[in-house]
């Protein structure tokens, strides 16, 4: 039988027959390469068992579990805060954007305030977004990164399409006056 045969048994041993365990001693006992190895393995066995357990404090798991999921709840309400801020930012800017549009009577000047608020607004945002946008890049999650993403740019859209309304609205104004 090949050595390379014997070599796999008695590194996996526990699985032997009888027959074959008493194959293996016969050869062990002819065969100095596989003993060595043999003698190797037991000792290196014997090491291990040796060695004192290294024992985890007992509340380990439980204690990393726990501040793992503290850390979840965490950043879940950092999500939410940061996606309540988008969210009323985004009513406000349009809630503004409608108001231009719709109410004939607002005057130039009026328009034009609100056009800057529109502007400041939108830097604020863009501020609050980009702190929050380090934030989640520290504690990524692949899955709230695209939603993330999704909302912000479902904001940008939302807020250039009110901007550009606006804008438009106060050229089609002018012109009026003008005729
Ligand atoms: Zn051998």
């Amino acid at each position: 039988m090949e050595n390379q045969t014997f070599k796999s048994w008695i590194l996996d041993d526990e699985t032997l027959s009888a027959e074959d365990e008493a194959l293996l001693m016969e050869h062990l006992a002819q065969c100095p390469e596989c003993a060595e190895l043999k003698a190797n393995l037991d000792t290196a066995l014997q090491l291990v068992r040796a060695a004192p357990e290294i024992a985890a404090p007992v509340d380990f798991t439980q204690r990393f579990t726990a501040s793992l999921a503290a850390r979840k709840r965490e950043e879940e309400k950092r999500q939410a805060r940061a996606l309540t801020l988008a969210l009323s930012s985004t009513a406000i800017v349009v809630a503004i954007g409608a108001l231009l549009i719709f109410m004939p009577e607002i005057s130039l000047i009026s328009m034009a305030a609100g056009f800057v608020t529109s502007v400041l607004t939108c830097f604020e945002v863009v501020q609050s977004a980009a702190s929050f946008i380090s934030g989640l890049i520290k504690n990524t999650n692949p899955s709230s990164l695209v939603t993330v993403f999704v909302v912000i740019g479902g904001w940008v859209l939302l807020a250039s399409l009110t901007l550009a309304l606006s804008v438009w609205k106060l050229a089609i104004k002018k012109v009026e006056i003008k005729e």
